[in-house]
């Protein structure tokens, strides 16, 4: 019996990817020996990417969707798909060519030889732009400062699992899965490919400056709550540099130096009204986590699909 490989492709307004990545990823397995599924998961997409999806799973058989009732987001849409695939190994990758489906062959091998999740680390993309590059630098750096987790920079969610590792995902219910961090926090024995991720096929991207920003955040306070501590710290080191005042306002009634001093009231106060809506944002964030899992919600919702037996 051939071994099954699943593949995972979450796609969000994605139409005139479908066909391309599917054909691809057709003829990589065609010069191997396993057999493969396609599960792709329309994350709510409000183009022709779910009717591109159909067209062509009616001319293959190991071609399946699942189809989003709205939006829920990258990382909802991966999870969604490992929760549903039969594979011996699920690999995840994203529906615009950049993740290179020649890989692929390599990252078998690597599972063959008992690696139970092979990780890719993208190269310094030059066709990416500027801003792209250093703010997702910088997103690792903080990630990797505030959080008890090391991520390599260029860490991609083009990754395979073994069913194994898929088996304990699907026992996780957090309702804002940060995938990579999770992979990296789960063990296992890990490997880490190097690819130069190529450029996007078709379409935009859809992570902008402002949903990096929000990952980021969450990437951070999903796995650490070392933020918290900050607080603290800080409350402690502003604290005792205020007693350091002490001493300059005895001295300047000693010297009657009356200061009309309406300067640095001002500015004390701006400052630590700041400061104080940042911890308290801080803690809001963390709260307003907890509520959001007390609710217990379903973390997708599937408004249909051609799996067998759904
Ligand atoms: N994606 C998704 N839901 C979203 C945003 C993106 O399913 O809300 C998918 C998208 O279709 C693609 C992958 O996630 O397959 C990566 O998105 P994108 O290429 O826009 O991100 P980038 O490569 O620019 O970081
Ligand atoms: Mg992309």
């Amino acid at each position: 019996m051939k071994k099954l490989v699943s593949i995972v492709i979450p796609a969000y307004n994605e139409a005139d990817n479908i066909f391309v990545i599917a054909e691809s990823i057709k003829q990589v397995f065609s010069a191997t020996n396993y057999s493969y599924e396609l599960l792709l998961v329309d994350d709510g997409s409000a183009d022709e990417t779910l009717q591109k999806i159909r067209d062509y799973a009616e001319t293959a058989d190991n071609v399946f969707f699942l189809e989003f009732s709205k939006n829920f987001g990258h990382q909802l849409a991966v999870k969604a798909g490992m929760d549903h695939a039969f594979g011996d190994c699920v690999i995840s990758m994203d529906c615009d060519m950049q993740h290179p489906p020649e890989i692929i062959p390599e990252m078998l091998k690597k599972w063959e030889e008992g690696f139970e999740v092979v990780y890719t680390i993208r190269e310094e993309d030059t066709n990416l732009s500027k801003g792209k590059r250093s703010s997702s630098s910088l997103f690792y750096k903080i990630l990797n400062w505030l959080s008890d987790i090391e991520l390599e920079p260029g860490a991609a969610d083009f990754r395979l699992l073994d069913q194994k590792v898929v088996n304990v995902f699907r026992n996780f219910h957090e309702n804002e899965p940060f995938l990579r961090g999770l992979v990296k926090w789960l063990g296992f024995k890990q490997y880490a490919i190097r690819y130069n991720p190529a450029s996007r096929f078709s379409g935009k991207s859809k992570y902008t400056l402002k949903k990096m920003f929000s990952l980021a955040l969450h990437g951070v306070t999903s796995f650490s709550i070392k933020p918290l501590y900050s607080a603290v710290y800080l409350g402690f080191t502003l604290s005792f540099a205020s007693v350091l005042y002490i001493p300059y306002i005895i001295y300047a009634f000693a010297n009657n130096v009356e200061v009309s001093g309406w300067a640095s009231v001002i500015m004390t106060i701006v400052f630590f009204g700041g400061l104080q809506l940042i911890i308290l944002g801080i803690i809001g964030i963390y709260v307003g986590k907890m509520f959001m899992q007390s609710k217990n919600r379903p973390n997708y919702i599937i408004r249909s699909t051609n799996l067998p037996g759904k």
